[in-house]
């Protein structure tokens, strides 16, 4: 009777670990063949249970590519529910944007249901989730969803990619870009078929201001201009918010474009960040209704003050 108990125990501790699923997302198409399901633009909650970042699939000749499968496991199958809604071809790989487990800790549902997937990411990626990052995102979504993501365990990606690469899957090309540190220092953005469609990750945000804090600033604002002129992209995907074309581009990245401006001018002035930060919100005044505004300002400034005087010097 003991050891019945004893061999039962694991099982059931296994099915009350597990959080609840996630409820099935709008699946928006953005171009042939190219599918996106826009996670709300919040920060990971109670409410979105860890899931607010748009996971995309490419259908191609071969069967199903997912970028960026979510920040939780329940998430990861929430994704590969609404692959099934469009397809019943297998998924055959996986890319990750960047390294914040808000996108790719849904790639153990993935693996689970493909032991066998590739998962694609940048070299620093696969290094930095080495070292434990992902076990802190893990913890972080957590905590944020009020447990909901329990069950969500760290699985890595296997294949490192380079800025230049093109990776072939049937008849569709997946090219990689990547132009030095910018959101954060793992970050790869994703051409599908020339110029049908860019993934930005977290490069791109779209009505939510994005934490530059591991990254760059100058660097941010310089890739995005880069990957734009490079591509010249029909449909952009940002990293959260809606999809769009130059316009919605140009909009979210003015953002950044205003603020270093507007804090080098004041530098020049002399003007210390702290007593900047009023004439900063005055020249932002058309973000102020974006999630994390209020949060993240006061430290997008001073990092942006501290970018601008170690270039002064
Ligand atoms: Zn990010």
């Amino acid at each position: 009777m003991l050891l019945l108990s004893f061999l039962f125990l694991p099982t059931a501790v296994n099915a009350a670990e597990e959080g609840p699923e996630i409820p099935d997302y709008p699946v928006d198409r953005v171009a042939d063949n190219i599918y996106v399901i826009h996670g709300p633009v919040t920060r990971p909650n109670e409410k979105n249970q860890g899931f607010m970042n748009n996971p995309g699939f490419v259908l191609t000749s071969k069967g199903v590519v997912i970028i960026d499968p979510g920040g939780t496991v329940q998430a990861g199958e929430m994704v590969l529910r609404a692959v099934r809604t469009i397809t019943d071809k297998p998924v055959i790989a996986v890319f990750d944007t960047h390294v914040h487990g808000d996108h790719w800790l849904g790639n153990q549902a993935i693996r689970n249901a493909y032991p066998d997937v590739p998962i694609y990411a940048h070299p620093n990626f696969i290094a930095e989730v080495a070292a434990g990052v992902g076990d802190k995102w893990v913890q972080i979504m957590l905590d944020a969803s009020k447990k909901q993501s329990r069950g969500t365990k760290v699985v890595n990606a296997d294949h490192a990619l380079n800025p230049g690469d093109k990776i072939i899957l049937g008849d569709t090309s997946f090219d990689i870009y990547n132009y030095g540190v910018a959101h954060t220092d793992t970050d790869i953005m994703i051409a599908i078929n020339g110029n049908t469609a860019l993934f930005t990750g977290d490069n791109l945000i779209n009505g939510r201001l994005g934490n530059t804090l591991e990254g760059n600033i100058k660097g941010l604002i310089e890739t995005d201009e880069k990957v734009i002129e490079a591509v010249h992209p029909k449909v952009i995907i940002p990293g959260h918010g809606s999809s769009g074309g130059l316009a919605m581009f140009n909009y979210s990245i003015d953002f950044f474009r205003i603020l270093y401006k507007t804090v080098g001018q004041l530098y020049q002035e002399d003007m210390s960040d702290y007593e900047m930060k009023p004439k900063v919100i005055k020249a932002l005044a058309k973000y102020r209704n974006w999630e994390d505004f209020d949060l993240l300002l006061g430290k997008t400034i001073s990092q942006a003050y501290l970018e601008i005087e170690a270039v002064s010097f």
